[in-house]
């Protein structure tokens, strides 16, 4: 079912942190990742929450970020009829520079809640203008998550050299001024394709703040960004200090190429003309009209390879819900 229910994100992340269980919150682009991403939550009854990043916003509106906004909203909210979960819409790393789209968001319904990403300026600054966007989506009742510290890696349009582990005593003060619902911290994940075994996660800093927070009552879940190349025994231990929500893009991206490149790799010869064909024969422009040989279109329709996309990606999702616990506890009646 649509996302539109605020109180029902709340309600979510509250009864997580609660009972020590987490979400994953999954970037989307297009339609195949989410459909995968909605069959395999519905079949493993859990709620969803996907997210739209800038990049994606611009990639879906064919280089309008607006448009592509509408559009992923659109279709998140009219696919998410056909499932009996909540879905969610989270928009991913949005900046100051995207004031103008993050009005429109609020005041349009597109999103349950924004990540303002800030961390770049200074505390006073990031505190800033958190606040602003918590002022301004709040009477919508739309949540906000703000970032403190620095994740290193690219992801999409945010990339940083250097990593800047959050404090968790200026968490409790940013949280105070910010009003943030949620917090990203910064405890040695990256973005990108990192690698578990190598990064050193700092699973004392997260305990850290955690506690701090609940020591002033400010219990709110905290978020993990980067989380692709962890293991699964460090996804569990970050859930046990508190994080709640783990954003996801790297791990489906390579599961959309890698599902593309095994099925184009299959049936090479139903796209690829043999190089025993003439070389006059080989007119692509007018899919080898002059040919004895034709291209098979059981094969290169794109909605085919599309199917298989989806499936891995509906079967990528079922393993990772097992690995954060959100399994059977859709909040969704
Ligand atoms: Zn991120």
């Amino acid at each position: 079912m649509s996302f539109r229910e605020t109180d029902a994100l709340c309600d979510l992340y509250c009864k997580a942190k609660q009972q020590g269980y987490g979400f994953f919150a999954n970037n989307i682009a297009d339609t195949n990742t989410l459909v995968g991403l909605l069959e395999g939550y519905s079949s493993k009854r859990s709620d969803l929450i996907v997210q739209i990043s800038s990049g994606a916003a611009a990639f879906a509106g064919g280089g309008n970020k607006l448009a592509g906004l509408r559009i992923l909203s659109y279709t998140v909210r009219e696919l998410a009829r056909n499932y009996p979960i909540w879905v969610f819409i989270n928009l991913d790393h949005f900046t100051v520079n995207e004031m103008d789209l993050i009005k429109v968001a609020i005041d349009e319904q597109l999103v349950t809640s924004i990540m303002i990403d800030a961390s770049a300026e200074s505390f006073n600054e990031n505190v800033r203008i958190s606040r602003t966007v918590k002022e301004m989506a709040e009477p919508m009742g739309i949540l906000i998550e703000a970032e403190l510290g620095k994740i290193k890696g690219v992801e999409d349009e945010i990339s940083s050299d250097e990593a800047f582990l959050t404090d968790p005593q200026e968490a409790v003060e940013f949280v105070q001024r910010s009003r943030a619902d949620l917090l990203a911290i910064s405890v040695g994940t990256e973005h990108g394709v990192s690698k578990g075994k190598t990064i050193t996660l700092r699973t004392d800093i997260a305990r850290a703040i955690n506690q701090s927070l609940i020591a002033n009552e400010l219990n709110i879940p905290l978020v993990l960004h980067g989380t692709s190349g962890l293991l699964p025994e460090q996804v569990a231990e970050m859930i046990s200090y508190g994080i709640c929500k783990l954003n996801k893009d790297t791990h489906y991206q390579y599961v959309y190429g890698r599902a593309a490149h095994d099925f184009y790799l299959a049936h090479t010869a139903s796209i690829v003309p043999p190089n025993t064909m003439p070389e006059q024969t080989i007119d692509v422009d007018h899919i080898f009209a002059m040919s004895d040989w034709s291209p098979r279109k059981e094969h290169f329709d794109p909605r085919v390879v599309s199917k298989m996309i989806r499936k891995q990606i509906m079967e990528t999702a079922m393993k990772l819900i097992d690995q954060v616990g959100s399994a059977n506890k859709s909040i969704f009646r």
